[in-house]
C-alpha cells in the first residue's frame, strides 16, 4: 500500500516506522542533538508561550517559567549530563550454572512511541515525556489537549522547528484523533490524564499488547497532625491548592486535620486567602465554562459551610478561592477529583481510623501529604496509605526532582518517569548472554 491510499495519520505512522528501521535513532550522538534541538526550539518559543498559556489557563510568567519551560529545561539538561551512563550496556555476573558465558543487559528503545498529553500543564506533560522518548531512541507522535488550543499550536511549532515529522510530530485533535491514532499498532504509548480515559487508553493498547505509562490523577489527601506547623501549613495550602486554578493532578484536594486544631488553622487559612486571593480571578482561568459549571453544581449539592469564596464567573472561566468546612465522606465535594479551586475541609480523632478512612474512600492517590513537626510520626502514615508519592510539610516539588520517579499506583496510574526513570520507561531492558 502506498502513503497515497493511506489517511494522513496513517501515513505519519508508516514514515515513522520505517524512520525507525533506518536506526538513526540508535546512535546517541543523534540523541543528545535531538534534544539540544528540542531545547532551542523550546527557548525560542518562549514569548509565543507566555502568550498561549494565558489565553488557555491565565498562567502568570513566573509560573510558565517554573512549572512549564523550566521543569522541561531543567529536565533536557540532566538527561544530557547522565545519557551515556544511562545508555551504556551494564554487565551482570554470571551464575556458575549457565557458564562459561558473559551476561549482559542492553536498553532497546521500543521503537514507534505515542504521547496523549492533559490540558493542565500542557507543555511540561507533553515534551517531559518526549525527553524519554528521545533518549530511549524511539521516533513519536504527541497529541496535545485539544482544550488548550493555543498552548497546542505553539507545541507543534516547537516541534516542527526541531524534528523531522518521520522523527517526532504532533497529531492536532480531540477524541476522534486520539481514538485512530489509539487503533494503530504503537510500540509504546504514554498517557497523561484522567483515569476514566487512561481505561480506553488501556483498552486499546491491549489489542496490540502495547505497554502503556498511564500518569492518571484523583484526590490527595493533606493530612494535619495536631503538632503541624500552621503557618507552613497554609503557605504550602495557598501555592499548592491555588496555583492554576487547582488544576494541578498533585495538588492537595482535601484537607484533614486533626480536630484538636482544624478551627485554628481554618482561621488563618481563611485569613490568608482573603489577603492574598481576594478576587474571583486571583487564581487564574479554569479550562472551560464546562469546568467552573461542573465545580459550581458540586458546591450547591455540598453539605459543607462555605467559609471563604464561592464566587463564580462561568463566562470569564473564573472561580474564586473557595474553602468549606464541616465535609463529610459522603459529601458531594468528596465524591471525585475536584481539579479546582475548592478546598474541602474533613477532620478526625485518631490518625488509625483516619488512615482507614482514606484507604477505604480514595485508595491509592496520586500523592499524600502529612504535616507534623514530629516528622518520624509522619513515616508510617506514609507507610500505611498506599500512594505514588508523599511528602512531608511540603507539597508538589517532588515532582521538580529529577532523582526521584514521578508516578501514580493502582487508581492513579501506572509506571513512572524523570530523569533516568524516563530512560527506563522508554525502552525494553534486553538480557544477553554470549558463549564465546
Ligand atoms: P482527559 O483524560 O480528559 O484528557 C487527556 C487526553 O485524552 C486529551 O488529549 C484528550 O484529547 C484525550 N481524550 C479525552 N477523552 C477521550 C476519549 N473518550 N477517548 C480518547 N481520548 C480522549 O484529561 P484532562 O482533563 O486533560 O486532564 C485532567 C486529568 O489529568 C486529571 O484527572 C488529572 O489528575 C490528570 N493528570 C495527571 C497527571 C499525572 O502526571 N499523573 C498530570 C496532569 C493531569
Amino acid at each position: 500500500m502506498t502513503d497515497l491510499a493511506l489517511s494522513p495519520i496513517d501515513a505519519l505512522f508508516a514514515r515513522q516506522r520505517a524512520f525507525f528501521a533506518s536506526r538513526q535513532t540508535l546512535d546517541i550522538g543523534f540523541r543528545k542533538h535531538s534534544l539540544e534541538r528540542l531545547k532551542h526550539a523550546l527557548l525560542n518559543h518562549r514569548e509565543a508561550l507566555y502568550s498561549a498559556l494565558d489565553a488557555d489557563l491565565g498562567k502568570p510568567r513566573e509560573h510558565v517559567d517554573l512549572a512549564e519551560i523550566g521543569e522541561v529545561v531543567h529536565e533536557i539538561d540532566f538527561a544530557l549530563t547522565h545519557l551515556d551512563e544511562w545508555a551504556a550496556p551494564v554487565p551482570v555476573p554470571t551464575p556458575d550454572l549457565i557458564a562459561p558465558s558473559q551476561c549482559y543487559v542492553t536498553q532497546e528503545p521500543f521503537g514507534v512511541s505515542y504521547i496523549i498529553g492533559p490540558f493542565n500543564y500542557p507543555v511540561n506533560l507533553t515534551l517531559t515525556p518526549l525527553i524519554g522518548a528521545i533518549i530511549g531512541g524511539n521516533t513519536c507522535i504527541i497529541k496535545p489537549s485539544e482544550t488548550t488550543p493555543h498552548t497546542s499550536r505553539v507545541i507543534e511549532q516547537i516541534i516542527t522547528q526541531a524534528f523531522a515529522p518521520e522523527y517526532i510530530a504532533v497529531v492536532q485533535g480531540g477524541r476522534a484523533e486520539n481514538t485512530h491514532l489509539l487503533s494503530l499498532p504503537f510500540d509504546f504509548i504514554f498517557f497523561t490524564g484522567s483515569p476514566n480515559v487512561g481505561k480506553v487508553v488501556m483498552q486499546a493498547a491491549a489489542a496490540h499488547l502495547t505497554p502503556v505509562v498511564l500518569e492518571l490523577g484523583g484526590k490527595c489527601p493533606l493530612i494535619v497532625l495536631p503538632d503541624a506547623d500552621l503557618d507552613q501549613v497554609v503557605a504550602q495550602v495557598m501555592f499548592g491548592k491555588f496555583i492554576n486554578s487547582g488544576q494541578t493532578c498533585i495538588a492537595p484536594d482535601y484537607l484533614y486535620a486533626h480536630a484538636s486544631i482544624k478551627d485554628a488553622l481554618l482561621a488563618k487559612l481563611v485569613l490568608q486567602v482573603k489577603r492574598a486571593l481576594p478576587d474571583v480571578g486571583s487564581t487564574g482561568k479554569l479550562v472551560s465554562s464546562r469546568q467552573v459549571e461542573r465545580l459550581a453544581s458540586l458546591l450547591e449539592q455540598s453539605q459543607g459551610t462555605v467559609v471563604v469564596g464561592g464566587q463564580v464567573d462561568a463566562e470569564q472561566r473564573l472561580f474564586s478561592a473557595t474553602v468549606v468546612d464541616q465535609v463529610q465522606w459522603d459529601d458531594a465535594l468528596m465524591a471525585e477529583e475536584l481539579f479546582g479551586p475548592i478546598l474541602p475541609v474533613l477532620s478526625f480523632d485518631s490518625i488509625d481510623n483516619a488512615v482507614d478512612l482514606i484507604n477505604r474512600h480514595h485508595p491509592k492517590p496520586l500523592a499524600l501529604y502529612v504535616f507534623t513537626q514530629d516528622t518520624d510520626s509522619a513515616k508510617p502514615i506514609i507507610q500505611h496509605i498506599q500512594s505514588g508519592d508523599a511528602q512531608v510539610n511540603g507539597v508538589m516539588l517532588h515532582a521538580f526532582s529529577p532523582y526521584l520517579p514521578f508516578g501514580g499506583v493502582g487508581a492513579s496510574g501506572m509506571g513512572e518517569y524523570h530523569g533516568h526513570y524516563s530512560f527506563l520507561a522508554f525502552t525494553h531492558k534486553k538480557s544477553v548472554r554470549i558463549v564465546a
